[in-house]
């Protein structure tokens, strides 16, 4: 074992805080190193990576050989075996973003998750923030479609984000439409991004430019990773599409030759790995994004407008929540909801929307208490049905509202914003049911399960030639 050498920490252990710093230190295991970490849990053999500034204090990281970064607690650590040294080249080189006065601006807001963390898909390094010199050098082909200026919003994972981070944002947009950016992206973590992407929808009305939001379901160290295709995708769009709408910009389903454009209240994350994660529900994607162009698949959308205007509705009431039925779910849970002061509760019930007979007085103690309670289903997709069980009819007798095809999710992030702005009735309910940007619609489309996302052409023709 190695005394502590007095080493450059900033140099030899980045990222690394105490404890794991110490242990490092002791056993000289600097970032870099082959490394065989020696555990109670049993032996971990990879390369020991430099912490993002975001990383928690207590785990080492390690690169196994299948790619796969783990993180390994410090406190299980009995001894390390150093085997040799790969040094990854850290830092990007910062290449000043080359201006062209023919390309539009397009502004780059980061907010975090991984495709912030780990950006240069061919170094593998680990950056914790974007600057455009930054991005020019790991994704040059950015500079063939804009200028691009890039401002860090937030550096975290997108688990952490919520209402005061959703608002900031939409400020932040609403600050740069009025400078006269062609258009926006937003760099977010993909799990919650479909949160993100209706908060912003319902924040920022009569948008006259696109808002992209990305992200990579896979870290642009491994070889895999979606980062760059779909940055670039993400960039195209905002820079040349005539789609003036909050969207999200991630993997197509069959290949890397294109990404999707999803509407931001129609999509949702519905794959835990998968790059082509994201999914238009109960609709099909709003276009096609490829390395020429934008196509569109759908012809109903906002059109780019010349204005430096936008509407911003930046508000939120947090105390709302989302509540996912299962059978033989007790009335004591509505009860604490309505006792800790919710004001809002979605309701994500089974089939056409329903939940057991327990719940029902609790139903009305919540209405009675002035709760907001809306029925969305937890299929996914399709519509809340309320007038075909009887169930339905005597939950909605209950004052629950039942809340069309908006997803739990999209009805979760509306609900507290409606209350952000009125919690009477009637106007909350007026605001519920009043469609913003696609968050309720009149029918779902043929292929709109699936289908043009990765369902199969010939099931597509089958369904389209029997559809009524
Ligand atoms: N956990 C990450 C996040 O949502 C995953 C990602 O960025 O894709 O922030």
């Amino acid at each position: 074992m190695n005394e502590p050498t007095g080493t450059d920490h900033q140099q030899d252990f980045p990222g690394y805080r105490t404890p794991t710093l110490d242990l490092l230190v002791r056993e000289d295991a600097r970032v870099w190193s082959q490394a065989t970490l020696h555990t109670d849990r049993g032996d971990f053999t990879g390369l020991i990576l430099p912490r993002s500034e975001t990383a928690d204090a207590d785990h080492v990281v390690l690169k196994l050989d299948t790619g796969y970064n783990i993180g390994v607690r410090a406190d299980t650590v009995a001894s390390i075996t150093i085997h040799g040294r790969k040094q990854a080249n850290y830092k990007i080189p910062e290449k000043a973003f080359p201006y062209d006065p023919e390309k539009p601006r397009v502004k780059l807001l980061g907010t975090g998750g991984t495709i912030a963390s780990r950006l240069d898909y061919r170094t593998g390094a680990v950056i914790p923030a974007f600057s455009p010199g930054e991005l020019y050098g790991s994704v040059p082909e950015l500079a063939d479609v804009c200028n691009l200026e890039t401002d860090k919003l937030y550096g975290v994972f997108s688990e952490n984000m919520g209402p005061e981070q959703w608002m900031g944002t939409a400020e932040a947009i609403a600050a740069e439409i009025e400078k006269g950016v062609a258009g926006i992206v937003v760099g977010h973590g993909t799990d919650t991004m479909h949160h993100t992407a209706a908060a912003l929808t319902f924040m920022l009305q009569d948008l006259p430019v696109p808002v992209v939001m990305v992200g990579s379901q896979r870290s642009s160290d491994r070889p895999s990773s979606d980062a760059a295709i779909n940055l670039i995708n993400a960039t195209r769009t905002a820079a040349s599409s005539d789609i003036a709408e909050v969207m999200v910009c991630m993997f197509g389903p069959t290949s890397d030759e294109y990404g999707l454009l999803h509407r931001g209240t129609r999509v949702r994350k519905m794959h835990s790995s998968y790059r082509s994660t994201f999914r238009t529900l109960s609709d099909v994607p709003l276009a096609k994004v490829d390395a020429a162009k934008v196509t569109p698949i759908r012809q109903d959308y906002r059109k780019r407008r010349d204005a430096k205007t936008v509407t911003l509705k930046a508000c939120f009431d947090d105390r709302v929540s989302l509540v996912y039925y299962y059978p033989a779910m007790k009335p004591d849970i509505i009860d604490s909801l309505v006792d800790n002061g919710y004001k809002g509760i979605i309701i994500a019930g089974t089939g056409l929307g329903h939940v057991n007979k327990p719940l029902y007085p609790a139903l009305e103690r919540a209405r009675d208490a002035g709760v907001h309670v809306y029925m969305t289903v937890q299929t996914l997709w399709g519509y809340v049905q309320m007038y075909v069980y009887e169930t339905g009819r005597e939950i909605m007798g209950l004052g629950v509202v039942p809340a069309a095809n908006m997803t739990p999710e999209v009805a979760y992030v509306k609900l507290g914003w409606a209350l952000g702005q009125s919690h009477d009735r009637d106007e909350v309910r007026d605001l519920m049911l009043t469609p913003i940007c696609g968050e309720i619609t009149d029918r779902e489309p043929h292929n709109g399960y699936l289908v043009m996302q990765g369902g199969l052409p010939e099931v597509d023709e089958f369904i389209s030639e029997h559809w009524k």
